[in-house]
C-alpha cells in the first residue's frame, strides 16, 4: 500500500499516517517530524530549516524532496509501501513526488485527503501548543500555516482527482472514528489498485458519510 496524506496542520495526519502504517505493515515518512528531528539535533540541515518551521512556512522544495527521495529509496528496499505524510505541499512537489515515484516504480495508489474547517483546527493546535509546546503551533504561526494551506497545498487536491486515486475523510470526528473509516476504505481499495488501472477509477468522498449515518455536524467536533 502507497498512501499520500494531504491535510491541514491539525487534522490528524501524524496520527492517521501512524496508524496506516502500522495497519499496512509500512514505513511512516513524515516530513514535518524529519525536519524537526534536525533541528533538535542541531545538523547542518537543522540550522537552514529552523526558521521556515518557526514561522509556519515551506521549507525549500529541493531539500525537502532530497529527504523523501533517501526515504523512499529505503522504503523500496523494505518491501515498497509507505504512508508519505507532509509532501507533497504545492504543486511542484506534487508532480517531483510522482516523477520519484515512477523513477523507483513505486508511485503512490491512494491520495488521502482529511477534511476539516480551520475554527475546528486553530481550536485543537492551541489545545496541543497547551501539551507539545511546539515552537510553531502560536495562534499566529497557526493561521499562517492555515494560510500557507489554502494558497499552495490544497489546490493539488484536484490533481489526485483527476488522476483518479484521491480518497477524501472527514477528519472532524473522533481519531478512532476517523482511523476506522479510512482503514475501511483503504483494505476496500485493495483489490481495485492492484487490478484497476488509475485512469479508470473515480475519486472516493466519504466527507459526508458521518452526516448520513446520523452524526450531528455541529456537535461532533472531538480533537485528535
Ligand atoms: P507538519 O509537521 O507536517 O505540520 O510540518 C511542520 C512544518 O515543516 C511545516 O509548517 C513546514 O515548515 C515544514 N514542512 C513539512 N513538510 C514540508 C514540505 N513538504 N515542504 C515544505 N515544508 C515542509
Amino acid at each position: 500500500m502507497r498512501v499520500l496524506l494531504i491535510a491541514p496542520p491539525g487534522a490528524g495526519k501524524g496520527t492517521q499516517g501512524a496508524l496506516i502504517a502500522a495497519h499496512f505493515d509500512v514505513p511512516h515518512i513524515g516530513t514535518g517530524d524529519l525536519l524537526r528531528d534536525h533541528v533538535t539535533r542541531g545538523t547542518d540541515l537543522g540550522r537552514v530549516v529552523r526558521q521556515h518551521l518557526e514561522r509556519g512556512e515551506l521549507v525549500p522544495d529541493d531539500i525537502v524532496l532530497a529527504m523523501v527521495r533517501e526515504a523512499m529509496v529505503a522504503a523500496k528496499a523494505a518491501g515498497g509501501g509507505y504512508v508519505l505524510d507532509g509532501l507533497p505541499r504545492n504543486m511542484a512537489q506534487a508532480r517531483s513526488a510522482y516523477l520519484i515515484g515512477l523513477e523507483l516504480e513505486m508511485t503512490a495508489n491512494v491520495a488521502l485527503h482529511l477534511q476539516a474547517d480551520d475554527s475546528v483546527l486553530v481550536r485543537r493546535l492551541l489545545a496541543r501548543a497547551a501539551l507539545e509546546h511546539r515552537s510553531d503551533d502560536t495562534e499566529e504561526v497557526i493561521r499562517r500555516r492555515l494560510a500557507v494551506y489554502h494558497e499552495v497545498t490544497h489546490p493539488i487536491v484536484d490533481w489526485y482527482a483527476e488522476r483518479g486515486i484521491l480518497v477524501s475523510v472527514d477528519a472532524v470526528r473522533p481519531v478512532e472514528q476517523v482511523g476506522r473509516e479510512i482503514l475501511v476504505a483503504l483494505e476496500v481499495m485493495r483489490p481495485l489498485i492492484d487490478h484497476v488501472p488509475e485512469q479508470n477509477r473515480r475519486p472516493i468522498d466519504l466527507t459526508s458519510l458521518g452526516i448520513a449515518f446520523g452524526a450531528n455536524p455541529t456537535n461532533s467536533d472531538i480533537s485528535g
